[in-house]
Protein backbone atom coordinates (compact mmCIF):
# COMPACT_ATOMS: atom_id res chain seq x y z
CA UNK A 1 0.00 0.00 0.00
CA UNK A 2 3.03 2.20 0.88
CA UNK A 3 4.08 1.76 -3.07
CA UNK A 4 0.54 2.23 -4.17
CA UNK A 5 0.41 5.11 -2.19
CA UNK A 6 4.26 6.74 -3.43
CA UNK A 7 2.78 5.96 -6.99
CA UNK A 8 0.88 8.79 -7.72
CA UNK A 9 3.31 11.46 -6.23
CA UNK A 10 6.34 10.10 -8.28
CA UNK A 11 4.62 10.33 -11.53
CA UNK A 12 3.26 13.55 -11.07
CA UNK A 13 6.22 15.03 -9.66
CA UNK A 14 8.14 14.89 -12.92
CA UNK A 15 10.86 17.52 -13.17
CA UNK A 16 10.83 20.16 -15.84
CA UNK A 17 7.24 21.74 -17.57
CA UNK A 18 6.68 18.63 -19.39
CA UNK A 19 3.66 16.93 -16.94
CA UNK A 20 1.81 13.58 -16.88
CA UNK A 21 -1.15 15.47 -17.61
CA UNK A 22 -5.19 14.60 -16.11
CA UNK A 23 -6.98 14.49 -19.12
CA UNK A 24 -8.14 11.10 -20.26
CA UNK A 25 -7.21 9.59 -17.23
CA UNK A 26 -11.47 8.37 -16.30
CA UNK A 27 -11.45 6.39 -19.10
CA UNK A 28 -13.26 2.74 -18.07
CA UNK A 29 -14.29 -0.07 -20.61
CA UNK A 30 -15.42 -3.27 -20.00
CA UNK A 31 -12.35 -5.02 -18.46
CA UNK A 32 -12.40 -7.75 -20.95
CA UNK A 33 -11.67 -5.21 -23.94
CA UNK A 34 -9.14 -3.55 -22.43
CA UNK A 35 -6.06 -5.54 -24.19
CA UNK A 36 -7.10 -4.54 -27.31
CA UNK A 37 -7.78 -1.10 -26.38
CA UNK A 38 -4.75 -0.16 -25.00
CA UNK A 39 -3.22 -1.70 -28.19
CA UNK A 40 -5.14 0.50 -30.44
CA UNK A 41 -4.57 3.59 -28.15
CA UNK A 42 -0.97 2.96 -27.91
CA UNK A 43 -0.16 3.49 -31.80
CA UNK A 44 -2.18 6.81 -31.07
CA UNK A 45 0.13 8.08 -28.55
CA UNK A 46 2.82 6.32 -30.76
CA UNK A 47 1.61 8.47 -33.89
CA UNK A 48 1.18 11.65 -31.83
CA UNK A 49 5.03 10.89 -30.30
CA UNK A 50 3.38 11.12 -26.71
CA UNK A 51 4.28 8.74 -23.81
CA UNK A 52 2.06 8.51 -20.98
CA UNK A 53 1.81 6.89 -17.49
CA UNK A 54 -0.78 4.73 -16.02
CA UNK A 55 -1.64 4.34 -12.30
CA UNK A 56 -4.54 1.99 -10.43
CA UNK A 57 -7.20 0.25 -10.94
CA UNK A 58 -7.22 -2.07 -13.99
CA UNK A 59 -9.43 -4.64 -11.83
CA UNK A 60 -12.63 -2.22 -12.28
CA UNK A 61 -11.64 -1.49 -16.10
CA UNK A 62 -10.31 1.40 -15.67
CA UNK A 63 -6.64 2.64 -15.45
CA UNK A 64 -5.40 6.09 -15.16
CA UNK A 65 -3.66 7.15 -18.31
CA UNK A 66 -1.85 10.18 -18.22
CA UNK A 67 0.07 11.62 -21.22
CA UNK A 68 3.13 13.78 -20.58
CA UNK A 69 2.58 17.61 -22.23
CA UNK A 70 3.91 20.32 -22.05
CA UNK A 71 0.89 22.47 -21.30
CA UNK A 72 3.11 25.73 -21.72
CA UNK A 73 3.46 25.23 -25.34
CA UNK A 74 1.33 26.05 -27.78
CA UNK A 75 2.49 22.47 -29.99
CA UNK A 76 1.49 21.41 -25.93
CA UNK A 77 -2.12 22.47 -25.90
CA UNK A 78 -2.70 20.95 -29.72
CA UNK A 79 -1.64 17.84 -28.82
CA UNK A 80 -3.64 18.11 -25.28
CA UNK A 81 -6.78 18.46 -27.17
CA UNK A 82 -6.16 15.52 -30.13
CA UNK A 83 -5.39 13.24 -27.55
CA UNK A 84 -8.61 13.77 -25.56
CA UNK A 85 -10.50 13.53 -28.87
CA UNK A 86 -9.21 10.94 -30.37
CA UNK A 87 -9.29 8.74 -27.14
CA UNK A 88 -13.04 9.94 -26.82
CA UNK A 89 -13.82 8.23 -30.67
CA UNK A 90 -11.87 5.36 -29.47
CA UNK A 91 -13.75 4.47 -26.08
CA UNK A 92 -16.69 5.53 -27.93
CA UNK A 93 -16.46 2.47 -30.10
CA UNK A 94 -15.00 0.01 -26.98
CA UNK A 95 -18.98 0.95 -25.53
CA UNK A 96 -16.75 3.16 -22.39
CA UNK A 97 -17.26 5.93 -20.56
CA UNK A 98 -14.52 9.18 -20.98
CA UNK A 99 -15.75 9.73 -16.94
CA UNK A 100 -15.70 6.49 -15.15
CA UNK A 101 -15.44 7.47 -11.47
CA UNK A 102 -14.03 11.79 -11.70
CA UNK A 103 -16.81 13.69 -14.08
CA UNK A 104 -17.30 15.11 -17.14
CA UNK A 105 -16.93 18.59 -15.74
CA UNK A 106 -15.30 21.70 -17.58
CA UNK A 107 -12.71 19.68 -19.07
CA UNK A 108 -14.14 16.69 -20.72
CA UNK A 109 -18.13 18.61 -21.42
CA UNK A 110 -16.94 19.36 -24.82
CA UNK A 111 -16.48 15.43 -25.78
CA UNK A 112 -20.24 14.42 -24.60
CA UNK A 113 -21.95 14.91 -27.51
CA UNK A 114 -19.48 12.25 -29.08
CA UNK A 115 -20.12 10.03 -26.04
CA UNK A 116 -23.95 10.13 -25.54
CA UNK A 117 -24.97 11.21 -29.36
CA UNK A 118 -26.44 14.70 -29.90
CA UNK A 119 -29.56 13.38 -29.21
CA UNK A 120 -29.25 12.57 -25.78
CA UNK A 121 -26.64 15.43 -25.12
CA UNK A 122 -29.65 18.23 -26.26
CA UNK A 123 -31.91 16.32 -23.89
CA UNK A 124 -29.42 17.37 -21.32
CA UNK A 125 -29.46 20.71 -22.58
CA UNK A 126 -33.17 21.23 -22.58
CA UNK A 127 -33.21 19.19 -18.51
CA UNK A 128 -30.47 22.06 -17.78
CA UNK A 129 -32.21 24.84 -19.45
CA UNK A 130 -35.20 24.00 -17.90
CA UNK A 131 -33.93 24.34 -14.41
CA UNK A 132 -31.28 26.92 -15.02
CA UNK A 133 -33.34 29.10 -17.84
CA UNK A 134 -30.25 32.07 -16.83
CA UNK A 135 -27.68 29.49 -16.56
CA UNK A 136 -26.51 30.76 -13.26
CA UNK A 137 -25.93 27.53 -12.20
CA UNK A 138 -22.25 25.99 -12.83
CA UNK A 139 -21.99 27.79 -15.80
CA UNK A 140 -20.11 25.85 -18.83
CA UNK A 141 -19.88 22.56 -16.97
CA UNK A 142 -21.14 19.36 -18.87
CA UNK A 143 -23.45 20.92 -21.38
CA UNK A 144 -22.56 24.26 -23.32
CA UNK A 145 -18.85 23.59 -22.21
CA UNK A 146 -16.41 25.57 -24.33
CA UNK A 147 -13.82 24.45 -25.75
CA UNK A 148 -11.33 22.74 -23.35
CA UNK A 149 -8.21 24.33 -24.16
CA UNK A 150 -9.78 27.58 -23.47
CA UNK A 151 -8.95 29.49 -20.49
CA UNK A 152 -6.23 26.89 -19.69
CA UNK A 153 -4.24 28.08 -16.57
CA UNK A 154 -0.59 28.29 -18.94
CA UNK A 155 -1.11 30.76 -21.20
CA UNK A 156 1.83 31.50 -21.77
CA UNK A 157 5.63 29.65 -21.32
CA UNK A 158 6.68 30.97 -18.09
CA UNK A 159 9.84 30.72 -15.66
CA UNK A 160 11.20 32.31 -12.64
CA UNK A 161 14.51 32.81 -11.77
CA UNK A 162 15.64 30.79 -9.02
CA UNK A 163 18.98 31.52 -8.08
CA UNK A 164 17.80 33.95 -6.06
CA UNK A 165 15.66 31.46 -3.64
CA UNK A 166 17.03 30.11 -0.31
CA UNK A 167 15.54 26.05 -1.14
CA UNK A 168 17.60 24.72 -3.54
CA UNK A 169 15.21 23.72 -6.26
CA UNK A 170 17.28 22.00 -8.52
CA UNK A 171 15.39 18.86 -8.55
CA UNK A 172 12.51 20.43 -9.92
CA UNK A 173 13.86 22.84 -11.85
CA UNK A 174 12.77 25.96 -9.90
CA UNK A 175 10.48 27.39 -7.09
CA UNK A 176 7.45 28.36 -9.58
CA UNK A 177 7.91 24.30 -11.14
CA UNK A 178 7.47 22.71 -7.41
CA UNK A 179 4.83 24.78 -6.97
CA UNK A 180 2.67 23.57 -10.51
CA UNK A 181 3.26 20.31 -9.53
CA UNK A 182 -0.06 20.16 -6.96
CA UNK A 183 -2.39 18.12 -9.88
CA UNK A 184 -5.47 19.73 -8.89
CA UNK A 185 -6.98 16.75 -7.12
CA UNK A 186 -8.12 18.29 -4.61
CA UNK A 187 -7.33 15.86 -1.74
CA UNK A 188 -5.92 18.78 0.05
CA UNK A 189 -10.28 19.21 0.64
CA UNK A 190 -10.91 16.19 2.88
CA UNK A 191 -13.02 16.80 5.25
CA UNK A 192 -11.56 16.57 9.47
CA UNK A 193 -13.57 13.54 9.52
CA UNK A 194 -11.74 11.92 7.13
CA UNK A 195 -8.20 10.08 8.24
CA UNK A 196 -4.97 11.68 8.05
CA UNK A 197 -4.05 15.33 8.76
CA UNK A 198 -4.17 17.53 5.29
CA UNK A 199 -4.90 20.16 5.48
CA UNK A 200 -6.03 21.34 8.99
CA UNK A 201 -6.49 25.34 8.16
CA UNK A 202 -8.90 24.09 5.23
CA UNK A 203 -10.53 21.86 7.95
CA UNK A 204 -11.28 24.19 10.04
CA UNK A 205 -12.51 27.69 7.62
CA UNK A 206 -13.64 25.18 4.53
CA UNK A 207 -12.28 27.91 2.58
CA UNK A 208 -10.49 26.92 -1.01
CA UNK A 209 -8.23 29.43 -0.13
CA UNK A 210 -6.76 27.68 3.10
CA UNK A 211 -6.35 24.96 1.37
CA UNK A 212 -2.87 23.76 0.14
CA UNK A 213 -4.14 23.74 -3.67
CA UNK A 214 -5.92 26.98 -3.21
CA UNK A 215 -2.34 28.48 -1.91
CA UNK A 216 -0.35 26.97 -4.42
CA UNK A 217 -3.17 28.40 -7.07
CA UNK A 218 -2.99 31.53 -5.82
CA UNK A 219 1.46 31.29 -5.58
CA UNK A 220 1.56 30.17 -9.59
CA UNK A 221 -1.20 32.52 -10.81
CA UNK A 222 1.32 35.39 -9.54
CA UNK A 223 4.58 34.16 -9.54
CA UNK A 224 3.84 33.09 -13.43
CA UNK A 225 3.12 36.82 -13.87
CA UNK A 226 7.31 36.98 -13.05
CA UNK A 227 9.45 36.68 -9.80
CA UNK A 228 9.29 40.22 -9.05
CA UNK A 229 8.97 42.19 -6.13
CA UNK A 230 5.38 43.17 -6.72
CA UNK A 231 4.68 38.99 -6.76
CA UNK A 232 6.53 38.58 -3.76
CA UNK A 233 5.10 41.43 -1.53
CA UNK A 234 1.61 40.52 -2.60
CA UNK A 235 -1.50 40.53 -0.37
CA UNK A 236 -2.98 37.66 -1.93
CA UNK A 237 -0.35 35.24 -1.46
CA UNK A 238 0.14 36.52 2.01
CA UNK A 239 -3.55 36.42 2.80
CA UNK A 240 -3.25 32.57 1.57
CA UNK A 241 -0.12 31.90 3.64
CA UNK A 242 -1.25 33.29 6.86
CA UNK A 243 -3.37 30.18 8.07
CA UNK A 244 -1.06 27.82 6.81
CA UNK A 245 0.29 26.11 9.75
CA UNK A 246 3.45 24.89 8.50
CA UNK A 247 2.48 21.41 9.51
CA UNK A 248 4.32 19.28 6.67
CA UNK A 249 0.88 16.81 6.10
CA UNK A 250 0.60 17.83 2.65
CA UNK A 251 4.62 17.19 1.98
CA UNK A 252 3.67 13.16 2.70
CA UNK A 253 -0.23 13.30 2.50
CA UNK A 254 -0.73 14.91 -1.12
CA UNK A 255 -0.22 13.07 -4.27
CA UNK A 256 2.01 15.70 -5.54
CA UNK A 257 3.71 15.89 -2.67
CA UNK A 258 3.56 19.49 -2.04
CA UNK A 259 5.63 21.17 1.05
CA UNK A 260 3.61 23.86 1.54
CA UNK A 261 5.63 24.61 4.59
CA UNK A 262 8.86 25.12 2.41
CA UNK A 263 7.12 27.39 -0.05
CA UNK A 264 5.65 29.52 2.77
CA UNK A 265 8.94 30.00 4.26
CA UNK A 266 10.53 30.81 1.36
CA UNK A 267 8.29 33.32 0.55
CA UNK A 268 7.97 34.96 3.62
CA UNK A 269 12.14 35.32 3.34
CA UNK A 270 11.57 36.83 -0.08
CA UNK A 271 8.73 39.10 0.95
CA UNK A 272 11.20 40.23 4.36
CA UNK A 273 14.02 41.04 1.62
CA UNK A 274 12.15 43.48 0.10
CA UNK A 275 9.76 44.67 2.94
CA UNK A 276 12.24 43.90 5.85
CA UNK A 277 11.01 41.84 8.81
CA UNK A 278 8.54 42.73 11.03
CA UNK A 279 9.14 43.40 14.56
CA UNK A 280 7.35 39.82 15.71
CA UNK A 281 8.76 37.96 13.61
CA UNK A 282 12.29 38.78 14.34
CA UNK A 283 10.92 38.95 18.04
CA UNK A 284 10.15 34.74 17.38
CA UNK A 285 12.62 33.70 15.22
CA UNK A 286 15.24 35.20 17.99
CA UNK A 287 13.11 33.72 20.82
CA UNK A 288 16.13 31.58 21.61
CA UNK A 289 18.39 34.26 22.36
CA UNK A 290 15.89 36.19 24.74
CA UNK A 291 14.72 33.12 26.57
CA UNK A 292 18.68 32.39 26.69
CA UNK A 293 18.49 35.48 28.59
CA UNK A 294 15.99 34.72 30.38
CA UNK A 295 17.71 31.13 32.08
CA UNK A 296 20.10 33.48 33.15
CA UNK A 297 17.34 35.27 35.76
CA UNK A 298 14.41 32.66 35.71
CA UNK A 299 12.77 34.16 38.64
CA UNK A 300 12.85 37.78 37.47
CA UNK A 301 11.66 36.51 33.92
CA UNK A 302 9.38 34.59 35.02
CA UNK A 303 7.64 37.52 37.58
CA UNK A 304 7.87 39.91 34.26
CA UNK A 305 5.73 37.25 32.46
CA UNK A 306 3.44 36.29 35.03
CA UNK A 307 3.19 40.59 35.56
CA UNK A 308 -0.04 40.90 33.85
CA UNK A 309 0.64 44.67 32.34
CA UNK A 310 4.62 43.19 31.53
CA UNK A 311 2.50 40.04 30.05
CA UNK A 312 0.57 41.74 28.53
CA UNK A 313 2.94 44.11 26.75
CA UNK A 314 5.47 41.17 25.52
CA UNK A 315 2.42 39.86 24.01
CA UNK A 316 1.65 43.00 22.30
CA UNK A 317 4.98 43.29 20.60
CA UNK A 318 5.02 39.56 19.69
CA UNK A 319 1.18 39.71 18.05
CA UNK A 320 0.71 37.10 20.55
CA UNK A 321 -3.15 36.31 21.77
CA UNK A 322 -4.11 37.55 25.02
CA UNK A 323 -5.77 34.06 26.04
CA UNK A 324 -2.26 32.46 25.77
CA UNK A 325 0.02 31.86 28.55
CA UNK A 326 3.64 32.54 27.94
CA UNK A 327 5.66 29.79 29.06
CA UNK A 328 8.03 29.94 32.03
CA UNK A 329 11.26 28.94 32.59
CA UNK A 330 12.04 26.38 35.26
CA UNK A 331 14.51 27.61 38.26
CA UNK A 332 17.00 24.46 37.32
CA UNK A 333 18.25 24.96 33.97
CA UNK A 334 20.37 23.10 31.65
CA UNK A 335 23.69 23.72 32.91
CA UNK A 336 22.44 22.54 36.78
CA UNK A 337 21.30 19.04 35.38
CA UNK A 338 24.65 18.58 33.35
CA UNK A 339 26.22 18.50 36.68
CA UNK A 340 24.08 15.95 37.62
CA UNK A 341 24.63 13.87 34.18
CA UNK A 342 28.06 13.64 34.94
CA UNK A 343 27.42 11.61 38.05
CA UNK A 344 25.64 8.93 36.03
CA UNK A 345 27.68 6.01 35.46
CA UNK A 346 27.49 5.33 31.82
CA UNK A 347 28.97 2.37 29.83
CA UNK A 348 30.97 2.57 27.33
CA UNK A 349 29.22 0.42 24.57
CA UNK A 350 27.11 1.74 22.15
CA UNK A 351 27.23 6.03 21.87
CA UNK A 352 24.88 8.26 20.96
CA UNK A 353 24.42 11.93 20.51
CA UNK A 354 21.93 13.33 22.05
CA UNK A 355 20.22 16.76 20.89
CA UNK A 356 19.02 18.99 23.38
CA UNK A 357 17.62 21.59 21.04
CA UNK A 358 16.19 25.16 21.89
CA UNK A 359 13.15 24.24 23.52
CA UNK A 360 13.77 21.81 25.80
CA UNK A 361 16.86 23.47 26.69
CA UNK A 362 14.80 26.45 28.17
CA UNK A 363 11.53 24.82 28.99
CA UNK A 364 11.94 21.74 29.85
CA UNK A 365 15.54 20.71 30.63
CA UNK A 366 14.25 17.79 33.17
CA UNK A 367 13.36 15.76 29.82
CA UNK A 368 17.00 15.96 28.83
CA UNK A 369 17.91 14.57 31.75
CA UNK A 370 14.99 11.96 31.68
CA UNK A 371 15.99 10.99 28.22
CA UNK A 372 19.60 11.15 29.40
CA UNK A 373 18.92 8.79 32.28
CA UNK A 374 16.72 6.49 30.13
CA UNK A 375 19.61 5.93 27.13
CA UNK A 376 22.67 5.37 30.06
CA UNK A 377 19.87 2.52 31.62
CA UNK A 378 19.54 1.22 28.20
CA UNK A 379 22.97 1.10 28.15
CA UNK A 380 24.04 3.99 26.11
CA UNK A 381 27.16 5.71 26.54
CA UNK A 382 25.46 9.72 25.91
CA UNK A 383 26.56 12.76 25.12
CA UNK A 384 24.64 15.80 25.38
CA UNK A 385 24.66 18.37 22.68
CA UNK A 386 23.41 21.44 24.52
CA UNK A 387 22.97 25.03 23.80
CA UNK A 388 22.48 24.04 20.06
CA UNK A 389 19.35 25.90 18.24
CA UNK A 390 18.29 24.12 15.20
CA UNK A 391 16.51 26.91 13.43
CA UNK A 392 12.99 25.68 13.66
CA UNK A 393 11.51 28.93 14.36
CA UNK A 394 13.54 31.37 11.68
CA UNK A 395 12.76 28.35 9.34
CA UNK A 396 8.86 28.92 10.17
CA UNK A 397 9.30 33.07 10.51
CA UNK A 398 11.21 32.91 6.68
CA UNK A 399 14.35 34.06 8.62
CA UNK A 400 16.00 32.02 6.32
CA UNK A 401 19.43 33.59 6.65
CA UNK A 402 19.43 32.82 10.37
CA UNK A 403 18.58 29.66 9.15
CA UNK A 404 21.39 28.68 6.90
CA UNK A 405 23.88 30.53 9.50
CA UNK A 406 22.48 27.82 11.87
CA UNK A 407 22.31 25.04 9.59
CA UNK A 408 25.92 25.31 8.59
CA UNK A 409 26.98 25.55 12.36
CA UNK A 410 25.36 22.48 13.52
CA UNK A 411 27.07 20.67 10.02
CA UNK A 412 30.14 21.80 10.80
CA UNK A 413 29.95 20.46 14.76
CA UNK A 414 28.14 17.73 14.16
CA UNK A 415 28.98 16.28 10.26
CA UNK A 416 32.25 13.94 11.49
CA UNK A 417 30.78 13.34 15.19
CA UNK A 418 27.71 11.69 13.67
CA UNK A 419 28.32 8.38 12.47
CA UNK A 420 26.46 5.23 12.04
CA UNK A 421 27.42 3.85 14.85
CA UNK A 422 26.93 7.09 16.78
CA UNK A 423 23.78 8.60 15.71
CA UNK A 424 22.23 11.88 16.75
CA UNK A 425 18.70 11.46 18.91
CA UNK A 426 16.67 14.77 19.22
CA UNK A 427 14.20 15.12 21.82
CA UNK A 428 11.42 18.05 20.33
CA UNK A 429 10.83 16.30 16.62
CA UNK A 430 10.11 19.69 14.84
CA UNK A 431 13.58 20.88 15.84
CA UNK A 432 15.52 17.52 15.18
CA UNK A 433 14.00 17.35 11.68
CA UNK A 434 15.66 20.15 10.48
CA UNK A 435 18.46 18.29 10.01
CA UNK A 436 16.22 15.56 7.90
CA UNK A 437 14.39 17.80 6.08
CA UNK A 438 15.58 21.60 5.86
CA UNK A 439 19.05 21.63 6.33
CA UNK A 440 20.53 19.56 3.02
CA UNK A 441 17.76 22.06 0.92
CA UNK A 442 19.09 25.15 2.52
CA UNK A 443 23.01 24.31 2.52
CA UNK A 444 24.82 24.72 -1.17
CA UNK A 445 28.44 22.78 -1.76
CA UNK A 446 29.97 20.68 0.42
CA UNK A 447 28.20 21.52 3.21
CA UNK A 448 24.86 20.47 1.37
CA UNK A 449 26.76 16.68 0.50
CA UNK A 450 27.58 16.82 4.83
CA UNK A 451 23.92 17.80 5.04
CA UNK A 452 22.44 14.74 3.10
CA UNK A 453 24.73 12.31 4.57
CA UNK A 454 24.02 13.76 8.33
CA UNK A 455 20.09 13.75 7.34
CA UNK A 456 20.39 9.64 7.28
CA UNK A 457 22.09 9.35 10.97
CA UNK A 458 19.25 11.77 12.88
CA UNK A 459 16.90 9.81 14.43
CA UNK A 460 13.67 11.14 16.34
CA UNK A 461 13.95 10.23 20.07
CA UNK A 462 10.58 7.69 18.76
CA UNK A 463 12.41 6.37 16.12
CA UNK A 464 15.74 5.43 17.61
CA UNK A 465 13.98 3.76 20.03
CA UNK A 466 11.96 1.32 17.85
CA UNK A 467 15.41 0.93 15.79
CA UNK A 468 16.79 -0.23 18.50
CA UNK A 469 13.98 -2.30 19.41
CA UNK A 470 14.05 -4.00 16.17
CA UNK A 471 17.27 -4.74 16.21
CA UNK A 472 17.23 -6.42 19.29
CA UNK A 473 19.26 -3.68 20.99
CA UNK A 474 16.04 -2.80 23.46
CA UNK A 475 13.92 -5.82 25.45
CA UNK A 476 10.70 -5.78 26.55
CA UNK A 477 11.94 -7.31 29.67
CA UNK A 478 13.50 -4.13 30.93
CA UNK A 479 10.24 -2.26 31.33
CA UNK A 480 7.51 -3.01 33.77
CA UNK A 481 3.74 -2.92 33.06
CA UNK A 482 1.98 0.26 32.59
CA UNK A 483 -1.88 -0.30 34.28
CA UNK A 484 -2.92 2.67 32.98
CA UNK A 485 -4.20 3.50 29.58
CA UNK A 486 -2.23 5.51 27.17
CA UNK A 487 -3.38 7.94 24.51
CA UNK A 488 -0.72 8.73 22.06
CA UNK A 489 -0.99 11.93 19.97
CA UNK A 490 1.86 12.17 17.35
CA UNK A 491 3.49 15.45 16.09
CA UNK A 492 2.38 16.45 13.00
CA UNK A 493 6.42 16.51 11.45
CA UNK A 494 6.61 13.18 12.66
CA UNK A 495 3.82 12.04 11.09
CA UNK A 496 4.89 13.51 7.87
CA UNK A 497 8.83 12.64 8.23
CA UNK A 498 9.34 10.06 9.96
CA UNK A 499 10.86 7.51 8.72
CA UNK A 500 8.52 4.34 7.77
CA UNK A 501 11.13 1.58 8.52
CA UNK A 502 10.60 3.21 12.48
CA UNK A 503 7.23 4.12 12.16
CA UNK A 504 5.91 2.23 15.31
CA UNK A 505 4.07 3.03 18.62
CA UNK A 506 7.16 3.25 21.23
CA UNK A 507 5.15 2.73 23.80
CA UNK A 508 4.59 -0.77 22.68
CA UNK A 509 7.89 -1.77 23.77
CA UNK A 510 6.43 -1.99 27.46
CA UNK A 511 5.18 -5.13 27.89
CA UNK A 512 1.31 -5.17 28.57
CA UNK A 513 0.83 -1.67 27.48
CA UNK A 514 -2.79 -0.54 26.69
CA UNK A 515 -1.80 2.23 24.00
CA UNK A 516 -4.14 4.16 21.80
CA UNK A 517 -2.28 6.08 18.57
CA UNK A 518 -5.06 8.79 18.58
CA UNK A 519 -6.34 9.73 14.66
CA UNK A 520 -6.67 13.30 15.31
CA UNK A 521 -4.72 15.40 12.94
CA UNK A 522 -2.90 17.95 13.77
CA UNK A 523 -3.56 19.65 17.17
CA UNK A 524 -3.38 23.30 15.53
CA UNK A 525 -0.65 24.88 17.83
CA UNK A 526 2.22 24.22 15.24
CA UNK A 527 4.67 26.64 17.28
CA UNK A 528 4.09 29.92 17.33
CA UNK A 529 1.01 29.61 15.25
CA UNK A 530 -1.01 29.00 18.12
CA UNK A 531 -0.14 31.76 20.15
CA UNK A 532 -0.79 34.61 17.65
CA UNK A 533 -3.49 36.39 17.95
CA UNK A 534 -4.13 36.45 14.15
CA UNK A 535 -4.32 32.98 14.09
CA UNK A 536 -5.46 31.96 17.75
CA UNK A 537 -8.61 31.11 16.81
CA UNK A 538 -7.64 28.96 14.16
CA UNK A 539 -5.69 26.95 16.09
CA UNK A 540 -8.12 26.31 18.66
CA UNK A 541 -10.78 25.83 15.73
CA UNK A 542 -8.86 23.08 14.40
CA UNK A 543 -8.24 21.44 18.08
CA UNK A 544 -11.92 21.24 18.96
CA UNK A 545 -12.32 19.07 15.51
CA UNK A 546 -10.60 16.19 16.13
CA UNK A 547 -8.05 16.65 19.29
CA UNK A 548 -9.51 18.05 21.90
CA UNK A 549 -12.70 15.43 21.99
CA UNK A 550 -10.48 12.91 21.56
CA UNK A 551 -8.84 13.39 24.65
CA UNK A 552 -11.62 15.16 26.64
CA UNK A 553 -13.03 11.47 25.93
CA UNK A 554 -10.26 9.51 27.70
CA UNK A 555 -10.65 8.67 30.85
CA UNK A 556 -9.29 11.34 33.67
CA UNK A 557 -6.67 8.77 34.97
CA UNK A 558 -5.74 7.66 31.54
CA UNK A 559 -1.97 9.29 30.20
CA UNK A 560 -2.08 10.99 27.75
CA UNK A 561 1.58 12.09 25.40
CA UNK A 562 3.06 13.45 22.92
CA UNK A 563 6.62 14.13 22.28
CA UNK A 564 5.67 17.50 20.34
CA UNK A 565 6.26 20.47 22.75
CA UNK A 566 3.68 23.24 20.69
CA UNK A 567 0.96 19.97 21.25
CA UNK A 568 1.81 19.38 25.11
CA UNK A 569 0.96 23.00 25.61
CA UNK A 570 -2.24 22.73 23.36
CA UNK A 571 -3.67 19.98 24.87
CA UNK A 572 -2.96 21.55 28.58
CA UNK A 573 -4.31 24.65 27.10
CA UNK A 574 -7.53 23.27 25.43
CA UNK A 575 -8.64 20.51 27.97
CA UNK A 576 -6.51 21.47 31.19
CA UNK A 577 -4.98 17.69 31.03
CA UNK A 578 -1.40 17.47 32.10
CA UNK A 579 0.54 15.85 29.00
CA UNK A 580 3.63 13.20 29.01
CA UNK A 581 6.33 12.94 26.71
CA UNK A 582 6.84 9.44 26.04
CA UNK A 583 10.39 9.44 27.75
CA UNK A 584 8.81 10.53 31.22
CA UNK A 585 6.70 7.03 30.26
CA UNK A 586 9.53 4.93 29.01
CA UNK A 587 11.67 5.82 32.29
CA UNK A 588 9.48 5.40 35.03
CA UNK A 589 8.28 2.15 33.55
CA UNK A 590 11.97 0.75 33.06
CA UNK A 591 12.90 -1.70 36.21
CA UNK A 592 15.96 0.12 37.71
CA UNK A 593 16.05 3.56 36.42
CA UNK A 594 18.54 5.10 38.31
CA UNK A 595 16.24 7.82 38.34
S1 LIG B 1 -2.17 20.36 -3.30
FE1 LIG B 1 -1.88 18.17 -3.55
S2 LIG B 1 -3.77 17.28 -2.71
FE2 LIG B 1 -4.21 19.45 -3.07
S3 LIG B 1 -5.03 19.56 -5.14
FE3 LIG B 1 -2.85 19.90 -5.35
S4 LIG B 1 -2.00 17.85 -5.76
FE4 LIG B 1 -4.06 17.53 -4.93
S1 LIG C 1 1.58 22.79 5.60
FE1 LIG C 1 -0.29 22.03 6.61
S2 LIG C 1 -1.61 23.83 6.78
FE2 LIG C 1 -0.03 24.33 5.27
S3 LIG C 1 -0.95 23.77 3.31
FE3 LIG C 1 0.22 21.98 4.01
S4 LIG C 1 -1.30 20.72 5.10
FE4 LIG C 1 -2.20 22.78 4.88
Amino acid sequence: WALRKAGLGVLSNMAGDAKPITVIEDTALPVESLPEFYQRHNQILERLGLECVYYAHVGSGEVHMKPILNLKLESGRELFRTIAHETALLVKEYGGSLSGEHGDGRLRGEFIPIMLGEKVYQMLRSAKKAWDPNGLLNPGKITDAPPMIKSLRYDTESDANYSQYAYDYTKTLGFLRAIENCNGSGDCRKPHTAAGTMCPSYQATLSESDSTRGRANVLREILSRGASTKAFTSKEIDKVLTLCLSCKACKSECPSNLDMARFKSEMLYQRSRRKGIPLSAFLVANATSIRNFGTLLPMIYNAAIRSRLLSAFIKKLLGFANERALPIIPRKGIRHLIKYMVTIEQQPAKHVLLFCDEFTNTYEPELALKAYQLLTSLGYRVELIERCESGRAAISKGLLQEAKRLAMKNVALLAQKVTDDCPLVGIEPSAILCFRDEYPELLRGKQQEQAHVLAQKVFTFEEFIIKEFKAGNIETSRFRPVEKEIFYHAHCHQKALQHPKWDANILGIIPESNVTVLDCGCCGMAGSFGYEAKSYSTSMRIAELKLFPAIKATPVESIITTSGTSCRQQILHGTNRKVLHPIDILLNALKDNGA
